[in-house]
Parts: C-alpha cells; sequence; structure tokens
C-alpha cells in the first residue's frame, strides 16, 4: 500500500490538483530525476535551461493572478511544490525563490510598469529572479541589516552585500531590500547594472543543486522607477517570505515521501538472514511510524492550503506548518538512511541527498527556532526574541 493511502489523501483533492500533481511529476520524471545526482554530486545546475522547461508547465508563479501567471489555487501550487522537492529540494527552491519570493514581491508591490516588464518572461521561464533579504551579519533579525539606499536626484544609489541568495548569480533581476530614510525598501536591480556583482558560494555540502550566491551593491545607481512603490517597513519582505515558507510545508513532505518510497522498495528487496529487510518488525515499525508522521503532515500542508485558499491563514499557522513538516521530514530521511545501511550514504539512491538538503530548509525561510518562537509568542502573548 501506498504511504498517502493510509490516510486517503487524494480524496481530499479536486481533480484539477490531482492532473497538475501529475504534470509536474511527469516533467520531474523525464527532466529532472535522471539527472538531478549528477547536478547534486558537481554542485553544477543548469538553472536556465530548467527555467525554460519549468515555465511552460505553468510552475512559476502557478499562485499569482495575470500577467502570464497560472492563478492556481495554494493546494496545486503546493502539490507542485511537493513534486519538484520528491526531485531535489534544490528544485524547489529555484521555484519557490522565483515565484513566490522574486514574482510575488513584483505582483504584490510592484508598478504596473514593473509588473508588465518582468512578470510574463518570468512565469515562462525566460527571465529568473533572485530575493536579498539576508545579509552576512544579519539573517534572522533582517531588521538590523545595513544595505542603504540613498537619494541622489531622482535616482536611487544602493550600497551593501547580500548573502546565501538563491538564484543569485543566474538572475536577470535581483529584488535588494534596502534601509532608505523612510524605512525598508525594495529594489529591482537588473543583472549588469554598473557596481552590481555576484559570487556563487562553492563549498555547499546541502543544497548542491542550487546555485546560491552573494550580491555585492557598490553604489549601484537606479531610477526612480526601480523602486517597489508598494512595499515600506519589513512587511514587505516578510509578506513575501511567508508565500514561500508555504510552499516549504508541501515540499518537504515531497522530499520525505520520495525517502519512504526509495526505503520501501529497498526493504522490500533486500536480503538480511535470509528474509527481506521489511519483514522484520524492527523494520516495520520505523516504517510504519514514518508513515503517520508523513500522512500527517500532508494533511496539515492540505489544511493550511484550503485556509490559505479562503484568505484565512496567518502568519503562526505558516510556522506551524513549516517548524514541523521540516522537522519530521529530516526525521524521515535520517530514518531511511539507516535502513538503506551503507547504500543509504550514495547518491545512488536519493536518501542523504535528501537529508542534507533539508537541513538548508531547516535554516532559511526562518529557521527553526525562529518559527518555534513565533508559535510561543502566539501561545503566552510573550515575545522571546530579544
Ligand atoms: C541554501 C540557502 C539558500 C538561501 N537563500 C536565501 C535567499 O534566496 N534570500 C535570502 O534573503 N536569504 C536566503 N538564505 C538565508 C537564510 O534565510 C538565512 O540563513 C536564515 O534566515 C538564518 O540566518 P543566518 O544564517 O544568518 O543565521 P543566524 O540568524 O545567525 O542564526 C544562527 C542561529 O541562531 C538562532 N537564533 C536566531 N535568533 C534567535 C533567538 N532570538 N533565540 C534563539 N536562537 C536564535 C537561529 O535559529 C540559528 O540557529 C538562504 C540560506 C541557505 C542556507
Amino acid at each position: 500500500m501506498h504511504p498517502s493511502a493510509l490516510f486517503a489523501i487524494d480524496s481530499l483533492l479536486t481533480d484539477e490538483e490531482r492532473d497538475i500533481r501529475q504534470a509536474v511529476r511527469k516533467v520531474c520524471d523525464q527532466e529532472i530525476r535522471p539527472h538531478v545526482a549528477g547536478w547534486f554530486e558537481a554542485g553544477e545546475l543548469p538553472a536556465r535551461e530548467l527555467a525554460r522547461t519549468l515555465g511552460p508547465v505553468g510552475v512559476l508563479g502557478m499562485h499569482l493572478d495575470g500577467y502570464g501567471c497560472a492563478g492556481l489555487g495554494a493546494v496545486a501550487y503546493g502539490l507542485a511544490c511537493l513534486e519538484l522537492e520528491a526531485a531535489d529540494s534544490g528544485l524547489r527552491s529555484l521555484v519557490s525563490v522565483q515565484g513566490s519570493l522574486a514574482m510575488y514581491a513584483i505582483w504584490k508591490y510592484g508598478s504596473e510598469e514593473q509588473k508588465q516588464e518582468w512578470l510574463p518572461p518570468m512565469a515562462a521561464g525566460e527571465r529568473i529572479g533572485c530575493f536579498g533579504l539576508t545579509e552576512p551579519d544579519f539573517g534572522s533579525d533582517p531588521a538590523g541589516m545595513r544595505t542603504t539606499a540613498r537619494r541622489d536626484g531622482s535616482d536611487w544609489v544602493l550600497n551593501g552585500t547580500k548573502m546565501w541568495i538563491t538564484n543569485g548569480s543566474v538572475s536577470d533581476v535581483a529584488v535588494v531590500w534596502a534601509r532608505a530614510d523612510d524605512g525598508i525598501r525594495g529594489f529591482l536591480v537588473p543583472a549588469g547594472t554598473p557596481g552590481f556583482t555576484t559570487h556563487d558560494l562553492k563549498q555547499k555540502v546541502s543544497l548542491r543543486a542550487s546555485v546560491t550566491s552573494e550580491l555585492v551593491l557598490d553604489e549601484v545607481r537606479l531610477p526612480a522607477e526601480a523602486m517597489l512603490p508598494g512595499a515600506r517597513g519589513l512587511s514587505g519582505p516578510l509578506g513575501c517570505l511567508n508565500e514561500a515558507r508555504f510552499g516549504i510545508v508541501f515540499g518537504a513532505m515531497g522530499a520525505a515521501l520520495d525517502c519512504l518510497e526509495t526505503t520501501l522498495a529497498y526493504a522490500a528487496e533486500r536480503q538480511i538472514f535470509a528474509r527481506p529487510l521489511a519483514s522484520f518488525q524492527l523494520s516495520q515499525e520505523k516504517l510504519a511510524d514514518m508513515a503517520l508522521e508523513l500522512g500527517k503532515g500532508m494533511l496539515l500542508a492540505l489544511h493550511l492550503g484550503r485556509l490559505k485558499e479562503r484568505g484565512e491563514i496567518t502568519p503562526e499557522q505558516v510556522s506551524v506548518g513549516k517548524l514541523n513538516n521540516v522537522r519530521e521530514a529530516i526525521a524521515i530521511a535520517r530514518t531511511c538512511r539507516t535502513m538503506l545501511g551503507a547504500s543509504g550514504i550514495t547518491l545512488e539512491y536519493p536518501v542523504i541527498r535528501h537529508s542534507v538538503n533539508l537541513e538548508s530548509v531547516l535554516t532559511y525561510e526562518g529557521t527553526s527556532e525562529i518559527h518555534t518562537l513565533v508559535i510561543g509568542r502566539a501561545l503566552t502573548g510573550l515575545s522571546a526574541f530579544h
């Protein structure tokens, strides 16, 4: 029996949602799975080609309306994230950053001209975007950011450094958050703008099939129209992060599902003491426990998806989903790794790749500690952040 069948997960989906899941799974099976372990090993990702492959499937800016975006519901978007992350968290990161961070920022806070210029080619995968919030000294506490935006006539001049930026060096446009006189503002910085350079971070052990870069802004001069007019203060970038975190609630379950499916197949084949590994009680306890956490995580993701579709979801609820599902996905990946024995440490199986990828997922889009503090504040009314 498939783990999802234990919880009758499919009975909670519409026909359209099942079709979208199938379409994304198909493109992953054909274009991504055969190559992804090699990309991971080489620490390289053909991001531009992949964006052009994924754009026509409709997953880039999938949950946004208009401007060439598919305008689908939150659950459909979540299922796409799940399928992408079942292939690799790096692929889901590419799509999340493009759609939920860069495109969402433009869609939500941009001028009509900015939307017309960037959203259609980004939805088609012809242009890539990144989202620069984190700095070398400010990750969990972005309010401390040092990147500045200074007015010079009608122009803006940006100075600062952004760190750990997904899609950074392959982007055509960077959404950069900087401190201006009237608070934190967002800017669209096209690649090639004088003074704007990127450097890839090379020594990653996690999320190797993903481009991660440093962005350096040295007296970068931008016209007045480069600013996102609708965002002022930290609520701008935090609104975008809430969108991307939602995708992770589903995505993490995709990585966990791929680990569990791999392990079920392995345990059925692998003979130990002249019996299949799957036939031992200790194995079945692990498998049953993992299926329970996977099913509960899926139910939580679907519940949050339906709340989001009704416009009722709160940031605290997204924190509940992100904290629980990434934590449980890591636990599942580690347990699966034990069941694969020595084979579990090789890239021949996807399990160790998912396991180390999920370490990044635990940290980005708000660390597990930060989401714990969000939930603690909601429960007690007391903030323990500072
Ligand atoms: C692969 C990857 C891709 C990324 N992509 C992007 C991107 O595209 N754009 C972007 O802007 N950023 C990106 N990030 C950055 C990511 O969002 C940050 O790494 C994250 O916010 C944590 O910041 P930090 O690494 O500076 O850790 P820190 O903030 O230095 O935290 C260190 C530790 O302190 C803990 N901590 C923090 N505050 C408290 C507290 N109040 N109480 C107790 N413990 C606390 C943290 O939870 C963590 O365990 C990416 C990161 C990675 C790894």
